[in-house]
């Protein structure tokens, strides 16, 4: 079966396909089969209930079985922010550096023990006869206090785990723990089940 992959961003999109493709999944994406898609308005108030707008929205201008993932970093000091609203954090439009030192000064008098915070990731897939499956991933870790690394994309460089930032693990090391990762497994799983 093949997969239409629905997401603008193209660090989200190169984890897509990196972690899909070894699953077994073959996912393509809309500038590859020369279909544009639009964007909808992501409205809902859940993870899980943005990543069925824009899966259903690329299955029904496609016609194909989509999946679309909505994603962002929950911190604890910040009552959970900016949580669903993680890509229109310090503007839509501002670069991820700006956007990583915003955060950094808004969290600068918060002490170590309060730092937690948490990616998550809702992933879903939508089909032509009106099947859905939604899952979600979820990574712990806390915010730095510097930007450190040069890999991944968003908030990797402020977001620390035990062996550094998300933004200092190689691909293959992110893949394994990140929200992302534990989503996709997931939803690989319930592919496999429903056998599409
Ligand atoms: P959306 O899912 O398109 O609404 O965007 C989620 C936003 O969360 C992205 O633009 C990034 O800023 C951030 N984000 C989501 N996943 C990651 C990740 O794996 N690393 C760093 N930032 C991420």
């Amino acid at each position: 079966m093949d997969y239409l992959v629905a997401t603008h961003n193209k660090g989200k999109r190169d984890e897509l396909v990196r972690i899909l493709s070894p699953l077994g999944i073959k996912v393509h994406l809309p500038d590859e089969i020369g279909i544009a898609l639009s964007e909808p308005v992501e409205d809902a108030d859940s993870f899980e209930g943005n990543a069925l707008i824009k899966a259903r929205n690329g299955c029904k201008e496609s016609g194909l079985p989509c999946i679309a993932d909505d994603s962002g970093l929950c911190v604890d000091a910040l009552g959970g922010r900016p949580g669903v609203y993680t890509a229109r954090y310090h503007g839509e439009e501002t670069p991820y550096r700006e956007k990583n030192l915003f955060l950094l000064e808004e969290m600068k008098d918060v002490p170590d023990e309060k730092r937690t915070a948490r990616f998550v990731c809702a992933a879903a897939c939508v089909f032509p006869d009106g099947t859905e499956i939604v899952v979600r991933g979820v990574c712990e870790g806390k915010i730095g206090y510097k930007i450190t690394g040069e890999h991944g994309f968003g908030f990797d460089p402020v977001f620390m785990v035990e062996k550094g930032s998300f933004a200092e693990l190689s691909p293959e090391e992110k893949d394994k723990i990140s929200h992302r990762g534990q989503a996709l497994e997931k939803l690989s799983a319930e592919l496999s089940a429903i056998k599409k």
